[in-house]
């Protein structure tokens, strides 16, 4: 075959893929992450040789492929939604620890006490070590007593 008639074919297949991809959901975050996922298994599995990682990373492509060629992509949407969510706090949790901010964080819990108003659910914080004490709630105005 002379490179015309691969260049005709590719064009055909391509243009076969596009048609067949056509209100289907293709790739987002979540898929790409998930091809970092199989990647790292695939290095795992140089080293572990074991069935599991083998399923694993099966199901893992699995989980790929379905996706792209999902039909449903209103549901696929809500789910890299999802999965941005979770990305966004575990950024920002790790800025929280490369930070510091978690032993503040402690010793705010090591002074102060947390209570709830059983009242309307307010959070009142109120420094330890006073025993039993009266919290007055200065959103609803109600009473009660805390143990320090
Ligand atoms: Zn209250």
């Amino acid at each position: 075959m002379n490179n015309g008639k691969w260049n005709q074919l590719l064009t055909q297949w391509r243009e076969k893929f596009r048609r067949f991809m056509v209100g289907r959901y293709g790739s987002d975050e979540l898929n790409q992450c998930l091809v970092w996922v199989f990647i790292a298994i695939l290095f795992v599995r140089i080293f572990i040789h074991s069935g599991i990682w083998y399923w694993l990373e099966m199901a893992v492509i699995v989980v790929i492929y379905y996706r792209m060629f999902s039909k449903n992509t209103s549901q696929r949407f809500k789910e890299n939604q999802r999965y941005l969510n979770l990305r966004f706090r575990v950024t920002e949790w790790a800025k929280g620890v490369r930070s510091g901010k978690w032993k503040e964080d402690l010793e705010e819990v090591k002074k102060y006490k947390i209570f709830k108003c059983p009242n309307c659910g307010q959070k009142i914080r109120i420094p330890r070590g006073h025993g039993k004490v009266s919290v007055h709630c200065r959103k609803c105005g109600h009473d009660f007593i805390g143990r320090t």
